[in-house]
């Protein structure tokens, strides 16, 4: 068989140093010289190692496998090999693969006589040496091929590998192929039973071996030249022919012996090498695998900075973004609070408008509604006349409008605040009764009340806002009520400390409100069903109602069917204090009846209001004095004597707050009631803080001023009940 050996690579200096090493063994291993081959090897190996170098440790290794062939240690020559294929494996070098692949597969087919396995092998071989197109590599395979087929006597495969080394023999074979290119083509014919020739290639064989130094292939020569001798029956030539073989044989390894004997120091320092080898690969896996781990962890690494340039990059944009965003939620906060501030104004104004338009339409409407009583009172005659009830309508419902749009301006800007007076919630609504009287008629209505009698005679709350609710309710059910029942009912339903919990019932039996009215009814400005005709509501009363209860944190309900009448139902939690009542219960002692002329001074610039308020008072009959001026109050003070005094506040010059400020300075002390078209909430503090007693609203009714000046001529007396 014949071994390859690879073609050295030049690269760099270092290298090429290596690589001459490697040539060095080679001509070593040609000359038998096996220590010296080894030892040039072993340092081959080593310096590959070092540097890496696969294709440099697979040369060594080949080198070290080929040195223990020749030395028939063919265990170790197999070992190394592989070895070295291993590492050949890891190059993209054909030519080594070459050669590592051919000399296993030699080993393997005329060594270990396993001759599937090695053809395998040479197979491989003649795969990487057809590929880099080595025309000597590629021969000397297939003549390996063509011997291994032929001694396993498959002769028909080996056929076309025999004659592809013999057509290019000239020019790849060599001198060293010679003798088993012969010896082949004696085999060959040996099995076609054509002797004659056979006999000739055999005989040119053993020729030109005996003429080589290598006398290895001559052996073969004579052993299978001796089987042709046999097959013709010539037993004695086959017998000389073997007994040639065997001693070509016997002394090819008596030198080997020699040559093993002289190599024990190698074998042993191999010996010792070959665990530095291991050493080493061992070193090299454990370098490996760190480099692995260093590897996964600078792969780790790598994921984490990128992953933290992510986040970095991420924070950075959202930053951006935040900055943006904010510069953006800055300029539309900037506009936002403009239009706030634009809104509010506007708010602002149009409430300090409405306020105006209703002070300045009620001080008018209050002369227009006073001249009215006054004529229907001195002209008896008038009081069938259409126009001049007429008139007085037309003024009460202008009025009652102008209040109402003032009151749902206030409660819509959240001015009102309820208050907490003592009062007696039976009294209250048989005054709404009596002060409704009038509609009742007119609709020829009956009022019925009914209230609970574990309801507390005494209430604590807002009587006015309470008082203000029911009036608008039962008002509404007696306008849409002819000739039927109103119900006002009163259930104490639930007490809670000292909050009761009281259910009111307006019942009528009267027009009714469609299922589908029901809800529209709390709008501003809804009348279901009006007639130009009939002035009787300004649209306004059950929005204000529902708006009133939502300040008592009450809501309201409704049943109604059409022609059967409306039930309004809500509840409202009056306080209920049993010490604070009594203690003003006993206060109740004076008699506000009284019986007394009282000195009036009404100071009001406007002449209509004075011949009004002047009629109420007379009619009273009180003494009633007029001046027109803060300044002429102040003077006519020096003269007269009053009992109480009543204060226009808006008067040119001189307010009222200001005249009765100086009144008090010149030591006046004279109750005075403020006369004004002002909410009472709107000047109650600058008018305490002037002086002033009490307030009135005008247009207002003549019973209450008798009242309030009464209480107030009983100061000692007086307590919160009103
Ligand atoms: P108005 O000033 O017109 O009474 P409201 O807000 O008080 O305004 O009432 C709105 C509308 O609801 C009324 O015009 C009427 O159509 C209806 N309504 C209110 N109460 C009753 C009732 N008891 N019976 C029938 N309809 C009613």
């Amino acid at each position: 068989m014949f071994s390859n050996v690879p073609i050295a690579k030049t690269d760099t200096l270092s290298r090429k140093a290596i690589l001459k090493l490697t040539s060095k063994a080679t001509n070593s291993l040609s000359e038998f010289k096996f220590e010296e081959s080894l030892t040039t090897a072993r340092l081959v190996l080593r310096y590959a190692i070092d540097r890496k170098d696969d294709y440099l440790v697979a040369k060594s290794y080949n080198m070290i496998a080929a040195n223990f062939e020749a030395m028939s240690e063919v265990d170790k020559a197999a070992f190394y090999y592989k070895k070295g294929l291993a590492y050949a494996d890891r190059t993209t070098n054909d030519s080594i693969k070459s050669s590592l692949n051919n000399n296993i597969g030699n080993i393997y087919c005329f060594e270990l006589n396993n001759l599937d396995e090695g053809v395998d092998y040479y197979k491989k071989a003649l795969e990487y040496s057809t590929k880099i197109n080595d025309s000597s590599s590629i021969y000397i395979t297939k003549m390996n091929i063509a011997w291994a087929y032929f001694y396993k006597g498959n002769f028909e495969k080996g056929k076309p590998y025999l004659d592809f080394i013999n057509k290019h023999h000239s020019n790849f074979g060599g001198k060293s192929t010679v003798v088993t290119l012969k010896m082949l083509n004696g085999m060959f014919f040996t099995n076609q039973l054509e002797f004659d020739k056979a006999e000739l290639f055999f005989k040119n064989a053993i020729k030109l071996g005996q003429g080589v130094s290598e006398k290895s292939d001559l052996s073969y020569a004579h052993q299978e030249y001796a089987k042709l001798l046999m097959k013709k029956g010539d037993y004695k030539n086959a017998y000389e022919n073997l007994l040639l073989y065997n001693s070509i044989r016997k002394s090819i390894e008596d030198s080997n012996k020699v040559k093993r004997a002289n190599i024990v120091g190698v074998n042993l320092e191999l010996d010792e090498y070959k665990r530095k080898v291991d050493t080493i690969e061992n070193e090299i896996s454990l370098q490996d695998i760190s480099l692995q781990k260093s590897r996964i962890i600078v792969v780790l690494f790598i994921i984490a900075l990128t992953v933290v340039l992510l986040l970095l990059y991420n924070v950075y944009k959202n930053n951006n973004f935040k900055k943006k965003k904010n510069a953006e939620l800055i300029i539309a906060n900037e506009k936002l609070v403009i239009a706030k501030e634009k809104a509010e104004e506007a708010s602002y104004l149009k409430s300090q408008f409405v306020s105006t338009i209703s002070h300045e339409l009620r001080t008018p409407l209050y002369g227009v509604v006073g001249i009215t009583n006054m004529l229907l009172d001195e002209h008896k005659e008038l009081a069938d006349s259409p126009y001049l009830s007429s008139l007085k309508f037309s003024a009460r419902y202008l009025l009652s409008l102008v209040n109402d749009v003032l009151q749902i301006n206030k409660i819509e800007e959240n001015r009102i605040v309820l208050e907490s007076l003592t009062f007696n919630m039976v009294d209250e609504i048989n005054m709404i009764k009596n002060s409704l009287s009038f509609i009742a008629k007119s609709h020829e209505n009956h009022i019925n009340i009914s209230i609970d009698p574990s309801i507390p005679e005494y209430l604590i709350g807002d009587k006015l806002r309470f008082s203000q609710i029911i009036i608008n309710m039962v008002s509404n059910a007696l306008k849409f009520t002819n000739n039927g029942e109103v119900n006002i009912k009163a259930d104490l339903v639930k007490i809670e400390n000292k909050a009761h919990f009281i259910e009111f019932n307006i019942q009528d039996n009267g027009v009714g409100i469609a299922e589908e009215d029901q809800e529209k009814i709390f709008e501003k400005f809804v009348q279901i069903g009006r007639k130009e005709i009939d002035y009787q509501g300004t649209g306004l009363g059950l929005s204000i109602v529902k708006r009133l209860l939502e300040l008592f944190d009450s809501t309201i309900s409704l049943k109604s069917k059409i022609g059967h009448g409306t039930t309004f139902t809500f509840t409202i939690a009056f306080d209920y204090d049993p010490i604070k009542t009594t203690e003003l219960i006993n206060k109740i002692q004076v008699d506000l009846t009284s019986n007394e002329i009282f000195n009036v001074l009404v100071v009001d610039d406007n002449k209509i209001n004075q011949l009004i308020t002047r009629k109420i008072i007379e009619k009273n009959n009180y003494k009633c004095s007029v001046v027109d001026s803060g300044m002429a109050a102040l003077e006519i003070v020096d003269t007269a004597k009053f009992d109480v005094i009543l204060m226009d506040i808006n008067m040119p010059l001189m307010n009222g707050f200001e005249t009765t400020k100086r009144l008090r300075q010149k030591g006046v002390m004279t109750p005075v009631i403020a006369l004004t078209a002002f909410d009472k909430d709107e000047i109650v503090e600058e008018a305490l803080s002037a002086g002033i007693n009490d307030i009135i609203i005008k247009p207002f009714e003549p019973a209450l001023l008798f009242k309030m000046i009464n209480q107030l001529l009983y100061k000692e007396n007086q307590t919160e009940l009103v």
